[in-house]
């Protein structure tokens, strides 16, 4: 069998138009006598819509009840897809996570994949069907409907490609595929024609929204190539693949920034060893994941500062946690909401000298100041003023030639 897989976000659905247009995009596919397998995100809005739904019930609404109702967008935009599909003629049908079944671990809100059992899935591709699959939604071995993460349809659709061995697997989305930075935040960003799995999982980790991480990492390790195109125009657009495969003259591949870190600092801790265990060890047991850290070095040899960086969804969690932590002494707790981690990211800064330092100086140049700074072999990110985001952007943008 020649199988595709076509992934469409949530602005590809978001009205009844583009369903119709995303229809003629999989009877393309179909009349290349492709066997097609469809993923499909919720209407764009919609995910959201039913999120703020459960918390306007509870705080502390249901993990289970949560999934159940926030995979039911992927329902609708399955069923509008399948159904102007049957009534241009072809055969078609929606499949919900649990119908196929997609089988997930049994953590909610962040499941992740386990198996996608292919029997009914080929016996209605082999009678001449389009399978429309709900991304983002699975089913544990309890029987309960599972989700994998925002953004996860990406992932169903890398997984539904290796339990299929599908030849292709195309993400369709808002914009022609993965840009150097954001296009939405900076008009000069360009379209990357190849990058290499480690730099997007990078790239998507620090923020940039087009692919979710987990599904890069998912693709990496099954080796599925990946392209990102647009649903909007029929143009060539970015090809995910491994690094062998990619001849990249670019020290930089691509920035990313993020919206939702926070930043927290206890001033004057005991400078002994240990010190930074006993407030990480709670923070991680509360499944509170600490990013960026930086400690100052004592001027008195006894005391000192300890910066870190958190999602802000976390922050009064972690409060409430480093105020009931016996084990330590500190004399102030500071927050902050307004800074955004930028990073830059490509394999060509592993063979080349000085890019801290262009880095650092261009943001200088342009009075950002950098407050946290962490590094990777492939990455660097520095902390700074929330305000400053589409500044740096630029600077970096322009500093390492990505222009177009
Ligand atoms: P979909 O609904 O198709 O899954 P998403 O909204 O999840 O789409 O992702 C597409 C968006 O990702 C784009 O509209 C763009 O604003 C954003 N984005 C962030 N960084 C990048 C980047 N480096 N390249 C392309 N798009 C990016
Ligand atoms: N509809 C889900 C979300 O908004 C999944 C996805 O878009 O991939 O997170
Ligand atoms: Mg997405």
């Amino acid at each position: 069998m020649k199988i595709v897989v076509l992934k469409f976000g949530g602005t590809s659905v978001g009205t009844i138009d583009r369903i119709k247009k995303v229809a003629n995009i999989i009877i393309n596919y179909s009349k290349k006598k492709y066997n097609v397998i469809v993923v499909s995100s919720a209407m764009s809005g919609t995910t959201n819509d039913l999120v703020n739904k459960s918390k306007n019930i509870s705080n502390n609404f249901s993990n289970e009840e949560y999934d159940a109702l926030v995979s039911s967008g992927e329902q609708v935009s399955c069923a509008l897809i399948a159904g102007r599909l049957i009534h241009k003629g072809y055969k078609s049908r929606s499949w919900m996570g649990w119908q196929i079944p997609i089988i997930t671990d049994n953590k909610h809100k962040y499941s992740k994949i386990n198996q996608v059992h292919k029997t009914n899935l080929i016996k209605y591709l082999k009678s001449g069907g389009i399978p429309i699959v709900t991304g983002f939604q699975g089913v544990n071995i309890k029987g309960r409907i599972t989700t994998i993460g925002r953004g996860g349809s990406d992932a169903s659709a890398i997984m539904l490609a290796k339990f299929f061995k599908a030849k292709r697997c195309i993400i369709y989305t808002d914009v022609e595929g993965v840009y150097t930075t954001d296009p939405k935040k900076l008009e000069k960003a360009k379209k990357i024609r190849v990058i290499s799995y480690e730099e997007m999982l990078e790239m998507a980790s620090l923020g940039a929204k087009v692919m979710q991480p987990v599904s890069i990492q998912d693709a990496r390790l099954s080796r599925i190539d990946i392209e990102v195109k647009s649903s909007f125009k029929n143009k060539s657009g970015t090809l995910i693949t491994r690094r062998k495969n990619i001849i990249n003259r670019n020290i930089i591949t691509g920035i990313s920034s993020t919206q939702n870190d926070a930043k927290v600092t206890l001033v004057g801790v005991k400078d002994k060893p240990g010190i930074a265990a006993s407030i990480f060890k709670p923070l991680s047991e509360s499944s509170i994941n600490v990013d960026m850290v930086v400690q100052n070095i004592s001027a008195n040899g006894k005391e000192t500062d300890l910066t870190f960086t958190i999602k802000s969804d976390d922050l009064t969690k972690t409060k409430k946690i480093i105020n009931s932590n016996k084990q330590i002494n500190f004399k102030k707790l500071l927050f902050d909401k307004n800074v955004s981690k930028v990073s830059i990211i490509g394999v060509g800064m592993i063979t080349t000298p000085g890019v801290t330092y262009r880095m650092f100086q261009s943001l200088a140049k342009n009075k950002i100041n950098i407050q946290v700074i962490s590094t990777s072999e492939i990455k660097i990110s520095v902390l700074i003023n929330k305000k400053n985001i589409i500044k740096a952007i630029a600077a970096l943008h322009k500093e390492f030639k990505l222009e177009v």
